[in-house]
């Protein structure tokens, strides 16, 4: 859009006045940003900086000097022979009373057979005087599900863009600032520098000045964190005193989401998030997932407790479904198999084998019954049955094992299982007489 305000008029005049810097940036981002690589394949390595191949036997280490072109390579393994590079990078200055920010996109083409090709080309300035107002310079900007383009001449921009309405599309992050750069005082004094752990320069200026304790952890360089939670004033206020400590410990998080996550699972144990023995965990992985694990297990009390405390009104429901086929046992030699006839009885018998007949609820379902082999009075394995196929559809002992009555235990219910079939098929009767 054409300058309309003299600010407009003003920065626009001193944008066409600034020095060409492609071609510096551009040396500058081969060396620094860019990367140098070859593909490599059982026979060959292509060097992506110009174009020849040489053998992979002189790979170190994921590493090696290209013998043509000197240029030092990181070596991947791929059949590719193409590679294209985007970066943007920045060059801060300071211009009379603004402190400018200059962005440039740097484009490499690399093909097997051919030298890389590099392209540089500035796309954008922010304009920021020191009374805080900005304008922006740039190319037309398009940006959608299919695109990201830069086009069109420099000129004033504003961020019209519906796609993307939380973010504005004439401001880019990146952490690649030329050495040169210089930036105010009045912002490095914040801590803003280059390095911006994801918020861009103009982000970074207005959220970080307004909220200290960003700036302390800009300052501590806990980025990863900042990063995570420089939009995040609830969590931010949440984990703050646990922040604190790891910055007084030196202890760089460098997992914001698992360790935000453990802080909370701290919490849950009660323990003191003021501490750094549990703020600050050598190995955070593991600390984090042995506290998930310890969650998990009390959790699943819990959800036991509160089945325990509903057994009254199930045992309703359950004698109202299996009266039929309670009290229900036959015995031979030493192995007695009976039907678990309340509630209760399949609570002490997934107790005692340690399986999940009464946490599963398996006296609800309607379609099976539940019967315990037992021992001496002592369950050893716990049957469940179809009653619609008259079959067995699990037998387990203790922790869901087979024990060695299996057999014997399965040839007693068979032989015994026309008495339950006669009864369901008796219960069956009458319920459809009374359909009718
Ligand atoms: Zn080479």
């Amino acid at each position: 859009m054409k300058p309309k305000t003299k600010l407009q008029l003003e920065v626009v005049r001193m944008s066409k006045e600034l020095p060409d810097e492609d071609d510096k940036m551009l040396s500058w981002a081969k060396s620094n940003v860019l990367q140098h690589k070859g593909y490599e394949t059982k026979n060959r390595i292509i060097c992506f900086d110009c174009g020849e191949r040489f053998s992979p036997n002189i790979v170190i280490r994921k590493r090696a000097t290209c013998p043509h072109c000197g240029a030092k390579l990181s070596i991947e393994k791929s059949r590719r022979t193409t590679l294209e590079q985007v970066e943007f990078v920045a060059f801060a200055q300071v211009i009379f009373d603004y402190q400018v920010v200059r962005y440039f996109e740097i484009r490499s083409h690399h093909k097997s057979g051919f030298q890389a090709k590099y392209y540089s080309c500035e796309i954008l300035q922010h304009w920021i005087r020191k009374d805080g107002k900005r304008e922006t310079v740039a190319r037309n900007h398009t940006l959608n599900y299919s695109v990201d383009s830069w086009n069109g001449d420099m000129e004033i921009r504003k961020d019209y863009n519906r796609w993307y309405r939380s973010a504005n599309k004439y401001d880019i992050y990146t952490e690649h600032f030329h050495p040169d750069s210089k930036i105010l005082y009045k912002y490095t004094m914040y801590g803003i520098d280059h390095n911006l752990a994801g918020l861009t320069f103009i982000e970074a200026i207005k959220i970080v000045p307004s909220e200290p304790r960003l700036e302390t952890m800009l300052k501590a360089k806990q980025y990863w964190l900042l990063a995570n939670l420089s939009q995040e004033s609830y969590s931010l206020s949440r984990l703050w005193p646990s922040i604190k400590i790891c910055i007084r410990n030196r202890y760089i998080v460098k997992d914001a989401k698992i360790w935000s996550d453990y802080i909370e699972l701290l919490r849950f144990f009660q323990k003191d998030i003021h501490n750094a023995k549990y703020v600050c965990p050598k190995n955070l992985k593991k600390e984090h997932d042995r506290f998930v694990a310890k969650k998990r297990t009390v959790q699943e009390r819990i959800k036991i407790e509160e089945k325990r405390s509903r057994i009254e009104i199930w045992e309703k429901e359950f004698k109202e479904k299996k009266a039929h086929l309670l009290g229900i046992c036959f015995e031979s030699e030493n192995i007695k198999i009976k039907t678990l006839d309340s509630v209760q009885e399949y609570l002490e018998e997934g107790d005692t084998l340690h399986h999940c007949v009464f946490t599963n609820e398996y006296f609800l379902k309607q379609d099976s019954i539940c019967l315990s082999a037992r021992i001496d009075e002592k369950p050893i394995e716990t049957i469940e049955l179809s009653l619609s196929e008259m079959k067995i559809v699990q037998c387990r002992g203790s922790y869901n094992s087979v024990t060695p009555h299996h057999d014997n235990i399965v040839n007693l219910l068979n032989n015994n299982i026309n008495v339950i079939k006669s009864l369901q098929r008796g219960r069956e009767r009458q319920d459809s007489s009374y359909v009718i």
